[in-house]
């Protein structure tokens, strides 16, 4: 598949519910509104529109959220598309977690092939954690993350950077990391959803965030990558593989490979841009048939590159959906 300015696209990231456990307070606001059940796909309609996608060129499936642990019976879906890895027709399948509940599924992640997956935390002080995620457990984080480091699966952390907040977890998380064995990828905060604390005072470039690792660190720039945006540093002598995302600081559209399905059945090509098409509707009423169609005009909607430079100067530019509807 080839977007209207010749990039190859091969990469879903599937939201496979906008609900979640924890209320991050750059992710959405506290008291959050979520869709009605009716209108999510349920398991049978997002198995057949990644099935139809993988014919078309699909290989590397993302499954996030909201948080896509949360959702009932997420590892019959798992399993679904971790067939499709053992049979060659997928790359990957990865997911993005809270890690919470991550302790009761990295055994069955592990099962179907998942080999690999992001895992958010921004500290690793108790308190702060707690603040950020306006509740969330840092300990039930931790186990889930020994628990799928234990079944087989690698890690990558990933920190939000969040000026004033959490500038000081910065060497704390690294070491943590390095010491576990895991990857840390850092990413700048993006201006979506509206009722969302702070942004643009919030907004810190990874290049100052990282002061504190490279004052006393050396960083070299490697050529590791992954399906996603992350531009990858080896910090010696800590022994750590850092992946940088910069979004606002250090543009990537250009390689961009990606599309998104949201939970209630649309397909996003960018996050930054309300462009879209509607599968639900047509899955239900001709099944795959629908879905060709809408993707062929879906790959004519993806934007050049988004425009969160200015969403985060000018808060009346800013898209009203919330990063867990799209999924990160
Ligand atoms: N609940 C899962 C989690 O937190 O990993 C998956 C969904 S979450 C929306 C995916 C990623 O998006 C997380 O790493 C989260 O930190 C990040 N994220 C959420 N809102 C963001 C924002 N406004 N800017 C940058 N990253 C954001
Ligand atoms: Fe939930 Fe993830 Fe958003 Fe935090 S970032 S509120 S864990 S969806």
């Amino acid at each position: 598949m080839l977007d209207g300015f010749g990039r190859k696209i091969d990469y879903l990231r599937i939201s496979v519910t906008d609900r979640c456990n924890f209320r991050c307070h750059y992710c959405m606001p506290e008291d959050q509104s979520f869709l009605p059940r009716d209108e999510l796909l349920d398991y049978t309609e997002i198995a057949l529109i990644a099935d139809r996608f993988i014919d078309h060129g699909i290989r590397r499936i993302r499954l996030t959220g909201g948080e896509p642990l949360a959702r009932r019976d997420i590892d019959v879906l798992v399993q679904h598309l971790g067939d499709h890895v053992a049979a060659g027709r997928l790359d990957e399948l990865t997911l993005t977690t809270n890690g919470s509940l991550l302790a009761q599924h990295a055994d069955a992640l592990a099962a179907a092939n998942v080999r690999r997956i992001n895992v958010s935390l921004d500290s690793l002080d108790e308190q702060r954690f707690a603040q950020i995620t306006r509740g969330g457990k840092l300990a039930a984080v931790l186990n889930g993350i020994e628990a799928a480091k234990n079944a087989g699966i690698a890690i990558r952390i990933n920190m939000v950077a969040l000026k004033g907040i959490n500038e000081v977890d910065i060497l704390p998380i690294a070491e943590y990391c390095a010491v576990q064995g895991h990857d840390l990828g850092l990413i700048e905060t993006m201006p979506l959803g509206d009722g969302v604390v702070g942004r643009s005072d919030q907004f810190v470039a990874l290049q100052q965030f990282i002061a504190p690792l490279t004052e006393r660190y050396s960083l070299r720039e490697l050529d590791h990558r992954t399906a996603g945006p992350a531009r990858y540093w080896q910090v010696e002598p800590l022994g750590l593989r850092l992946g940088l995302i910069t979004p606002m600081s250090r543009n990537f559209c250009d390689d961009c490979n990606r599309l998104r399905l949201t939970t209630d059945g649309k397909i996003y090509m960018c996050l930054g841009s309300e462009l879209h098409v509607d599968l639900r509707a047509a899955i239900r009423n001709n099944g795959t048939a629908g879905v060709d169609q809408l993707l062929q005009q879906a790959l004519r909607l993806k934007p050049e590159r988004h425009d969160f430079e200015r969403q985060m100067d000018d808060s009346s530019l800013r898209l009203n959906r919330h990063m867990n509807a799209t999924g990160g």
